[in-house]
C-alpha cells in the first residue's frame, strides 16, 4: 500500500508571519488525518519558523529547491544539510518553474536529488511536458527523458526517499487540470517506466503525485486513479481551508 501524499508548494508567496499563520490555521483542520502524508513547502526564509510551528503535528516540511554541494563559495545557494538543519524532511526538485526560469536541467536535478538523499532528505522530483510537447505527441518521450535523466544512477534502495510529481506544465497555475484519464495515462506510463528501469517492486512502492490546478473539487477524481498517489498543490495550498479540503479529500 502506498501512503498518499498531499504537498503544498507555496512558491514565492508569504512572509514569515503569514507562513506561520497559515500552518497554525491548517494544523487543526488536518489533525485527524493520519492516512495522508501532508507536506508544506514555504520559502527558504520561513522554513525554520514554520518548523517550530508544526512541531508535534502531522504536517511535514519541504524546501522548494536545494544545491548539490555541501558548502563552499556558492553565493546564494542552500545545501541539503542546511535544509535538514532548518527542519525539512523533504525538498522539491526540478519544479517546472525552476526548469523554465532558472535553467534547471535533468542533469542538475539529478545532482540535487543525489545530494539531497545523501543528506537524509526525501525528494519530490518534478517532471512534465509543455503544451507544445503534448500537442506534438511528445508527452511520453519527454517524460521518459526527464525521468531517466533526473533519476539516473540512483540505487534502488534510494527510491524509498523518492516521490515523483507529474506536473504537465500547461496545467500549472492555469486552472486547466489534466482530466483524470489524461493524468492516469501518464502516471501509468511512469510506473511502467520505473519497473523497466529499476524493478517491479520499486515501481509498486514509489509514490507518483499529480500537480496542475488541483482543487478541492477535482482532487477526488484524480485520487481515484490507480496510479495517482497524491497531489502537489500550488495555488490552492495558499489558503488553509482549500488545502485542508484537498488533504482530507
Ligand atoms: C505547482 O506549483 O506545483 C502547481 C501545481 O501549481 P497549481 O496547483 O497552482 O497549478
Amino acid at each position: 500500500m502506498r501512503k498518499p501524499v498531499i504537498a503544498g508548494n507555496w512558491k514565492l508567496f508569504k512572509t514569515i508571519g503569514e507562513s506561520v499563520a497559515l500552518v497554525q490555521e491548517l494544523t487543526p483542520l488536518v489533525a485527524k488525518n493520519k492516512d495522508i502524508e501532508i507536506i508544506v513547502a514555504p520559502v527558504f526564509t520561513a522554513l525554520s519558523r514554520v518548523c517550530d510551528a508544526i512541531e508535534g503535528s502531522n504536517i511535514k516540511l519541504a524546501a522548494q529547491d536545494c544545491y548539490w554541494e555541501e558548502e563552499g563559495a556558492f553565493t546564494g545557494e542552500v545545501a541539503p544539510k542546511l535544509l535538514k538543519d532548518a527542519g525539512c524532511s523533504h525538498v522539491i526538485i526540478g519544479h517546472s518553474e525552476r526548469r523554465q526560469y532558472f535553467g534547471e536541467t535533468d542533469l542538475t536535478v539529478n545532482k540535487k536529488a543525489k545530494a539531497a538523499i545523501a543528506a537524509g532528505l526525501n525528494v519530490i522530483v518534478c517532471v512534465g511536458e509543455s503544451l507544445a510537447e503534448r500537442e506534438s505527441e511528445q508527452t511520453f518521450s519527454v517524460i521518459e527523458t526527464q525521468i531517466q535523466g533526473s533519476l539516473s544512477g540512483l540505487a534502488a534502495e534510494a527510491f524509498t526517499h523518492v516521490v515523483i510529481a507529474y506536473e504537465p506544465v500547461w496545467a500549472i497555475g492555469t486552472g486547466k487540470t489534466a482530466s483524470d484519464a489524461q493524468a492516469q495515462e501518464v502516471h501509468g506510463f511512469i510506473r511502467r517506466l520505473i519497473a523497466r528501469l529499476y524493478s517491479q517492486s520499486v515501481a509498486d512502492a514509489v509514490r507518483i503525485l499529480y500537480g496542475g490546478s488541483v482543487k478541492p473539487d477535482n482532487v477526488k477524481g484524480l485520487m481515484a486513479q490507480p496510479d495517482i498517489d497524491g497531489a502537489l498543490v500550488g495555488g490552492a495550498s495558499l489558503k488553509a481551508e482549500s488545502f485542508a479540503a484537498i488533504a482530507n479529500f
